[in-house]
């Protein structure tokens, strides 16, 4: 029987009807240099079509080739395989005494996939986990493998690419020595006199979370490291109890709170590995936009929180430094991220979504790609001034187009 395929969220149903599981490196080369059309799916955390393979194209999943993680100590760095999640990534790094720099929200996503669409934790100093990378290794679409390394010009193409240049099968991550985080907990910061800079600078990682309902944030999260001072944080309470970024959503699910110091792969991500989220009653969108715009970026969406707040679960404000991915929604500039997690109804999402589109517009806001958007791709294209590099990779790459799809031909190659 056909398997429905849907991402994480439910919300994408992709058009192929069989998900392919190579089991060695040979049948993964094979099924590509005998595919017209080729994607492939990570872990489907995203909420859009950027995975859909198109008519007759085949949706390819890594899952069932070797997991390997393999750390170097002396180079510090790992070798990670394209389907492994960050999850199993993080706990074997931690074991040979090392870290990555930060981590998403959540650790259950691929890291292949991740770094695709620039996804990223929080921090003022902390580029996407897509800086982390200092090598691309790329199965092509004549079933030959290219080796990318950051000393190469087309490096800064080649790791946030939409899954758009072939298969990446493997990626090679710096690592620093590990380190323990405490993560703080703050609730009901006034959005009125706030020094944005200030406080996304306190800890390691900052994440304010408003639900909109009124002005202001109803909680801050700290992630700091030990080996760096305790934060003064006079602008708001210490919580009382655990917290859930989502209000009534259970705090068990979250990583431990009230300054408890423990490894970084169990505090920098907002939820625990060892819950499984199944599907998630979900939508989400997120903007990054330059960091000095953050305090009127955030008057804007104030402006229409009436509009937000009744279908929204939560929004994030987070912040990420600049990095050199062509394709990243942080290229060139340090950024504010505005994320916000909707709930499921997509026909009452998208109009809002539209809404907050309009209300950033003025600070040229580049949405994740990854997430719901409606922003055209004529728009899109004008925001990315490395966009005719990546597009001169990408047909150098993959001159047929056999890894491009609908998503990526909207906004790479709009001729074609
Ligand atoms: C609950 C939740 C929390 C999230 N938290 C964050 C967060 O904190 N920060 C943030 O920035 N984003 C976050 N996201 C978004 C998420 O990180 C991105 O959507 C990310 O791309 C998901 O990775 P994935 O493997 O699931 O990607 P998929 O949706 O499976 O794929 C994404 C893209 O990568 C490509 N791809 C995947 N693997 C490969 C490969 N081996 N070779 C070539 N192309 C490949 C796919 O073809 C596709 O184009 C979150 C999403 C969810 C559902």
């Amino acid at each position: 029987m056909a398997e429905t395929l849907t991402n994480w969220a439910g919300n994408i149903t992709y058009t192929a009807k069989e998900l392919h599981r190579p089991h060695t490196p040979d049948a993964l080369a094979a099924l590509v240099a005998q595919s017209a059309r080729v994607r492939v799916l990570g872990s489907g955390h995203s909420f859009n079509e950027i995975a859909e393979p198109g008519d007759q194209g085949v949706l390819v999943s890594l899952t069932a080739l070797p997991p390997a993680v393999d750390v170097d100590s002396t180079a510090r760095t790992v070798r990670v395989a394209g389907g492994v999640r960050y999850a199993e990534l993080a706990r074997r790094v931690h074991e040979h005494g090392f870290a990555l720099h930060n981590m998403a929200s959540l650790p259950h996503i691929s890291v292949a996939g991740s770094v695709a669409t620039g996804t990223h934790g929080s921090g003022v100093t902390n580029g996407s986990l897509a800086s982390a990378v200092r090598e691309v290794e790329i199965l092509t679409a004549d079933g030959s493998t290219v080796t990318i390394g950051r000393d190469e010009e087309r490096f800064d193409g080649a790791v946030t690419s939409l899954g758009a240049l072939g298969v990446v099968t493997a990626l090679t991550l710096d690592l620093e020595p590990d380190f323990e985080v405490s993560q703080h907990v703050f609730t009901e910061l006034p959005l009125a006199g706030l020094d944005f800079e200030t406080v996304a600078a306190t800890a390691y990682s900052v994440s304010l979370f408003t639900d909109w309902g009124r002005p202001g944030f109803r909680q801050v999260w700290l992630k700091r490291r030990t080996d760096q001072p305790l934060p003064d944080f006079p602008w708001a309470a210490p919580a009382t109890e655990a917290m859930h970024p989502v209000p009534g959503m259970p705090a068990e699910n979250c990583t431990q709170q009230f300054g408890v110091p423990g490894p970084w792969h169990e505090r920098l991500p907002h939820f625990r590995a060892e819950f499984t989220p199944s599907s998630g009653a979900e939508l989400q969108s997120e903007y990054l936009l330059p960091r000095p715009h953050a305090l009127a970026a955030l008057g804007a969406l104030d402006a229409i929180r009436e509009h937000i707040a009744p279908l929204l679960q939560i929004c994030e404000v987070r912040t990420v430094a600049a990095d050199r991915q062509w394709l990243s929604p942080a290229y060139g500039r340090d950024t504010v991220a505005l994320h916000f997690t909707w709930v499921e109804d997509t026909a009452a999402v998208l109009p809002v979504v539209r809404r907050v589109e309009e209300a950033l517009e003025p600070f040229d806001p580049r949405p994740h790609w990854g997430k719901v958007f409606t922003t055209p791709g004529e728009v899109l294209r004008g925001r990315y001034p490395r966009l005719d590099d990546f597009r001169a990779l990408a047909e150098s790459m993959d001159p047929a187009g056999k890894f491009t799809n609908t998503f990526v031909r909207d906004f790479v190659h709009p001729l074609s």
